[in-house]
């Protein structure tokens, strides 16, 4: 079984951006910006928060983190994204999600210029996607595609399972897998026989947050197994795949961590130097 080694994949694709920042400054004299809305204190989201602020910097991006109370008004954070898209220096916006209750999730999304929205959850690049056109594209799928395609290049007729219909995971990852050929299955919560659908499969890319829902058994020989889920548990973080069972059928498969978790940050970086090279043309 090979190890799809995600932060080696990601640590690759950090230097390639830093390279392309640096060709970017020289001949634009100008840095792709990356801001981060932060609403409240919650402390999964001011790690991932610093964690993306730190790779951003690493690669030469300008980044900015704006921190609100978990008390503000709704209306306060529309109006700074209003003042953000016509902020030129900024390239992209990202508001992290969870939102405090009385913040419509929808409004804040929408709000959001589409040219700038590198998480991709805007209508207009959720529908440009599923048409197949040029947008910003989620960035945990994104990342599960680019270490799929690193180790397949050609998915040309394969059988891909995607587990979980999520706007963030499983819907963006089935038309990435849809945009290479693949004949794609993608099942959910009432799944009748989630396994059987499984052991159909030549790649299953699995987003669902159940602790090692994906056993041995369930996984053809050979198959690309992507373990996107991150759980808390008595044992530590682990995945939505069973690792030591899995590992024994499959052909590959990312561990949990250092799988598809590192190439989550660099796909932000990545969609905010191509929102940012969109808006030079
Ligand atoms: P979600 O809760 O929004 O969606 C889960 C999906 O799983 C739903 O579509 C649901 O129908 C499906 N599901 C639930 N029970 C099921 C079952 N028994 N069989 C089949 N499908 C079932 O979750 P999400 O936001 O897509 O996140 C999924 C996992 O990925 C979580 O563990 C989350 O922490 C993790 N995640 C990881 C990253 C990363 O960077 N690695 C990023 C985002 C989310």
């Amino acid at each position: 079984m090979i190890l799809i080694d995600g932060k080696k994949a990601a640590a690759e694709l950090r230097a390639v951006l830093k390279q392309e920042v640096t060709e970017l400054k020289a001949k634009h004299n100008k840095v792709p910006g990356l801001t981060v809305i932060l609403i409240g204190d919650l402390t999964p989201s001011q790690i991932y928060v610093r964690n993306k602020e730190k790779s951003a910097n690493e690669v030469g991006l300008k980044s900015e983190v704006i921190k609100y109370p978990d008390s503000v008004e709704e209306k306060t954070v529309l109006e700074k994204i209003r003042e953000l898209n016509s902020d030129k220096t900024v390239s992209g916006i990202l508001v992290q999600l969870p939102l405090p209750k009385h913040i419509d999730k929808q409004k804040v999304i929408e709000a959001i210029h589409p040219s700038k929205d590198v998480d991709g959850f805007h209508p207009m690049n959720v529908g440009n996607l599923s048409s197949g056109y040029e947008s910003s594209i989620p960035c945990t799928p994104l990342g599960c595609y680019l270490l799929i395609k690193k180790f397949e290049p050609n998915l040309n007729g394969k059988k891909a399972v995607v587990v979980g219909r999520s706007n963030l995971n499983g819907k963006p990852m089935t038309q990435l897998l849809l945009k290479e050929n693949c004949t794609v299955t993608i099942t959910h919560s009432k799944t009748k026989d989630l396994k059987a659908e499984c052991l159909e499969a030549d790649i299953i890319v699995a987003a669902v947050g159940i602790p090692e829902l994906v056993r041995g058994d369930w996984v053809k020989k050979d198959a690309i197994v992507i373990d996107v889920g991150i759980n808390k548990t008595d044992k530590g973080i682990v995945g939505d795949v069973h690792f030591e069972e899995v590992s024994k059928n499959a052909r590959a498969l990312t561990p949990v961590p250092g799988g598809v978790g590192p190439m989550t940050i660099a796909c932000l970086l990545k969609n905010t130097i191509d929102c940012f090279k969109r808006s030079q043309i």
